[in-house]
């Protein structure tokens, strides 16, 4: 258990929201014991992957760009102090059509929070980054946005956690199991399956698939010093450059198939990799005929609005969800967690979207982008 004693608050799950959940009652001089069925950021948390997008248009959402820009900070700070690189400010460009109403919402959210940005027409956008054939895609460019090394960032905070006291234990607790304290199930596509009665339906994991491919010889014009992270808007499909020589990332936000984390195969089959090749041959010209370094099958755990649900379980007092993170939570972690220990604390006020009401029956259809 956590130093000191009993824990004053268990912790199921260290993926990104119950690592940062734990931060914060730890700092604020709770004991904490932070558990996981698997590991922290194991290979089928939706945390595990190598790397997230962190931008902050979000269009109409600003609460989510006040958010990217406050949790960027705070991933900066935990770079600082671990001495571990976490962020890569490579930027993230948004391409989408003329007019297009989302870009125009997002432009008008970054005037009003200050957010650096450059509009750049199609001859400006390949002027900028020749890596791209845009068409007639515009693009709006977020300069101070990037990449987050997602699964060496959650295990950069664990150990740190654990450094400075918070008890960490490979352990898959129940729901069911008794608890004196209070217990936070930050348990990401698995809430559904632990407590099916009242997140059965408002919470749907879906499986998605994320490809890395080889850039050619000698080529660095696809790493993070020379283009962005990109959001295709119309198309749906988005990317990461080459970090850390690993391949360069495409995926398709589009939700998959439902599927069970614990046991779904974590494979690729032929036609998605010749699907995203015919993007990727479209788009990116030069990697037209790059092989397929690598492939993973992530999920994401979808609510009704893409809101995340950090709430209180509506019978039991000392019980706290952390979740729903819908394809694009990453990036907020600190701030989820932040608003999750202000709300076990009581120190901070309820924000609606945040709650279990709020999430709606989307077995038939959850939010259907991350955008
Ligand atoms: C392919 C893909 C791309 C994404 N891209 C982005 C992006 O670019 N930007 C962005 O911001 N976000 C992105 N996301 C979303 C983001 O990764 C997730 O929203 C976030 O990681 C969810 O974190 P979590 O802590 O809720 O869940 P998880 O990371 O899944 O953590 C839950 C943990 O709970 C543990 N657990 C489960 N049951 C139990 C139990 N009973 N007892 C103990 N432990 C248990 C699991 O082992 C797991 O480690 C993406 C997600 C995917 C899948």
């Amino acid at each position: 258990m956590a130093k000191g004693g009993r824990p004053d608050v268990t912790i199921a799950g260290a993926g990104v929201f119950g690592a940062w959940t734990a931060w914060y009652l730890h700092q604020a001089g709770l004991r904490v014991a932070l558990l996981d069925a698997y590991g922290p950021a194991n290979s089928r948390a939706s945390s595990g992957g190598e790397s997230r997008i962190l931008r902050m248009g979000y269009g109409v959402r600003e609460h989510f760009t006040r958010w990217s820009i406050r949790s960027l900070q705070l991933w900066r700070e935990l770079s600082s102090l671990t001495q571990q690189e976490i962020f890569i400010p490579c930027g993230a460009a948004w391409l989408h059509p003329a007019g297009d109403l989302f870009a125009a919402q997002t432009v008008e959210a970054f005037k009003a929070h200050g957010v650096e940005y450059a509009a750049l027409d199609p001859a400006a956008l390949v002027a900028r980054f020749p890596q791209f054939a845009p068409g007639t895609s515009h693009a709006l460019f977020e300069p101070h946005a990037g990449a987050l090394l997602a699964r060496r960032a959650v295990q950069v905070l664990v150990r740190w956690l654990v450094a400075n006291g918070v008890q960490y234990e490979q352990r898959h607790l129940r729901p069911d199991e008794p608890s004196d304290g209070t217990v936070v199930y930050a348990c990401g596509p698995w809430l559904p399956r632990l407590f099916p009665d009242l997140l059965g339906h408002r919470i749907v994991p879906t499986r998605q698939e994320v490809l890395f491919f080889g850039v050619p010889p000698g080529v660095s014009a696809f790493d993070a010093h020379h283009m962005p992270c990109w959001v295709d808007v119309g198309s749906q499909y988005y990317g990461i450059p080459d970090l850390e020589s690993r391949g360069f990332k495409i995926a398709h936000d589009v939700r998959g198939p439902v599927i069970d984390p614990d046991t779904e195969p974590r494979t690729v089959g032929p036609e998605s990799v010749e699907t995203v090749r015919a993007y990727l041959a479209m788009r990116f010209p030069a990697l037209a005929s790059a092989p397929l370094v690598e492939a993973r099958v992530c999920q994401y755990e979808n609510t009704s609005n893409g809101d995340y649900l950090l709430d209180r379980h509506p019978e039991k007092d000392n019980v706290w969800f952390a979740g729903g993170g819908s394809g694009h939570g990453f990036k907020h972690g600190p701030m989820a967690g932040k608003y999750m220990a202000g709300q076990i604390m009581g120190s901070m006020p309820v924000d609606a979207r945040f709650s279990l009401r709020t999430k709606l029956d989307c077995t038939g259809g959850a939010a259907t982008s991350s955008l």
